[in-house]
């Protein structure tokens, strides 16, 4: 296995001083599974090239002290001496260590200093192929050559193996070209060796720092950097999800400077629209409830002063709205027979997650039209697929009504002062969304159309009801809709 790493940033050789490995020596490094030994083909002023040949104990693999488990290595002819693997991760978190945290005692200027550079892994093993590979690395601008290699040279129609040689060209610091490869390399190989937990899952965030939340591929890169543990790959792509969403981080700011709120006050919207989820619940007869989207737990606290509900779970993507919930709820404090009906949990509506499963019902107040669109399809199954409560309590902003708002509207006049006051689905004035963090609102027609959709798909019945003040033309402020799942024959639900 042989990755070299090139560079014509002048002088070249000066990349030693990063690497902590001196040029005119071969260095070789005993590792758990083989030995690394670092060379240099070239080192002049001009080009230098520093390669790293990993020589993997494909029998160690199997039967040596480490035992390394997969299904794959429990044979002695296997691959991993060949290919570029996790053993290539660690190798390089080993022998290129300073290189990879970006410490240099001899030119830490360097250290910062985007520098041209080319590293080419003689072969790469890649699921998902060329295309794949591609989807990975040009978003983090990377110029690549992509050699695929037939299966077998001589059954030409046998057609092409899983292996390809690979070229990334990029003007960038070496740590950040080694934080890639280090993370990257397992995830196209997708097998480990070793066992993936908890530090795994951290050491992915911590080397994914400032490019894999915004990644276009993050998911099927943490999935597989995680293999094994999808919990944890949702957990930390919760924790990523909250990066890339500067507006859930803002929504925090929500309870601070009231905007939401003050859009809405005149007629307290929010305690009606409290009090409306909380009779349907009741009228469900759910003893088991989930406020999914439950943000700083003002429903939370509502269903824990009443003793119908004897389990409780209030979950967010935004740590900072669990922390202020918990505080507000008094968690620390609460006697234990009330702390026992209550769980406030960190993770993502995008994602499946079988804490959410068995529960009675659900209420999602005020969250969908938080949510990306292309992304409510993911939405959908984890709700009404996966997590499947028996009742489930929706509510979202009447688009239409905005422009009875005077400080959302601006100039825009009301419709009923044109003379127009048409049909409601027809209103021609388009105001501003109601907040900032709102990534659509639906008139009632449209929320009409996505709901019964939603029902056809996943077997539930809906019934809509209006919460707050009803304009007879435009509707209510705020929208609501209460799914029931059909029961279906043998299924239990
Ligand atoms: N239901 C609460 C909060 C509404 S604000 C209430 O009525 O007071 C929207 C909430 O949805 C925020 O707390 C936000 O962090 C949360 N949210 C946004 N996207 C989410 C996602 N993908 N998964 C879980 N929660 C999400």
């Amino acid at each position: 296995m042989l990755l070299t790493i090139s560079t014509t940033h002048h002088p070249a050789i000066d990349v030693g001083y990063l690497l902590h490995k001196n040029p005119a020596r071969c260095q070789t490094f005993d590792l758990s599974f083989g030995r690394a030994h670092v060379f240099y083909p070239e080192a002049t002023t001009q080009n230098c090239t520093a390669a790293l040949l990993l020589d993997v104990d494909p029998v160690g693999i199997v039967r040596g002290p480490s035992r390394f488990s997969e299904r794959l290595l429990d044979q002695y002819v296997n691959d991993r001496p060949f290919v570029a693997s996790s053993f290539l991760s660690v190798a390089i978190a080993q022998v290129f260590g300073s290189a990879l945290q970006g410490r240099s005692k001899e030119r830490p200027e360097l250290v910062d200093t985007p520098l041209p550079l080319v590293a080419r892994i003689a072969v790469l093993p890649c699921r998902g192929g060329e295309a794949f590979l591609r989807r990975v690395f040009e978003p983090l601008g990377y110029a690549l050559t992509v050699a695929p290699h037939p299966l077998d040279e001589t059954f030409a129609d046998w057609g092409d193996s899983p292996y390809f040689t690979v070229e990334l060209s990029k003007t960038t610091t070496l740590k950040e070209l080694l934080t890639h490869l280090y993370v990257l390399v397992p995830v196209f190989d997708h097998r480990k060796h070793y066992y993936v937990g908890q530090a795994e899952m951290e050491n992915l965030l911590a080397k994914g720092e400032g490019w894999l939340a915004s990644h276009p591929e993050r998911e099927a890169i943490t999935f597989r950097y995680l293999k094994h543990a999808p919990s944890l790959a949702r957990q930390a792509l919760a924790q990523l999800a909250q990066e890339d969403e500067p507006e859930v981080a803002a929504l925090d700011d929500e309870a601070s400077t009231g905007e939401e709120d003050s859009a809405e006050a005149r007629i307290s919207l929010n305690e009606e629209r409290l009090g409306t989820v909380l009779a349907a619940l009741r009228a469900s007869g759910a003893r088991r409830v989930l406020d999914l989207g439950c943000g700083e737990g003002n429903l939370v606290r509502e269903l824990m002063k009443d003793k119908q509900f004897d389990e409780i779970i209030g979950l967010d993507v935004s740590i900072r709205s669990l922390e202020i919930a918990a505080d507000r709820l008094r968690l620390d404090r609460l006697p234990p027979h009330q702390k026992d009906r209550l769980r406030l949990l960190h993770g993502s509506l995008m994602y499946r997650d079988r804490r959410l499963e068995g529960f009675d019902a659900a209420a999602v107040v005020e969250v969908i039209e938080h949510l990306d669109p292309p992304r409510l399809a993911a939405f959908e199954r984890v709700l009404f697929e996966c997590a499947r409560p028996g009742t489930i309590v929706l509510t979202t902003p009447n688009r239409e009504y905005n422009v009875l708002w005077a400080n959302l509207a601006g100039d825009a006049k009301p419709a009923e002062t044109k003379g127009e006051r048409a049909a409601a689905d027809t209103v021609i004035v388009s105001p501003p969304l109601r907040h900032k963090d709102h990534r659509f609102e639906w008139t009632r027609a449209e929320f009409r159309t996505w709901a019964e959709a939603v029902t056809e798909r996943f077997g539930y019945t809906v019934r809509f009801l209006p919460v707050g003040p009803e304009d007879p033309a435009l509707g209510p402020p705020t929208q609501m809709a209460v799914f029931t799942a059909v029961q279906r024959c043998g299924d239990g639900t």
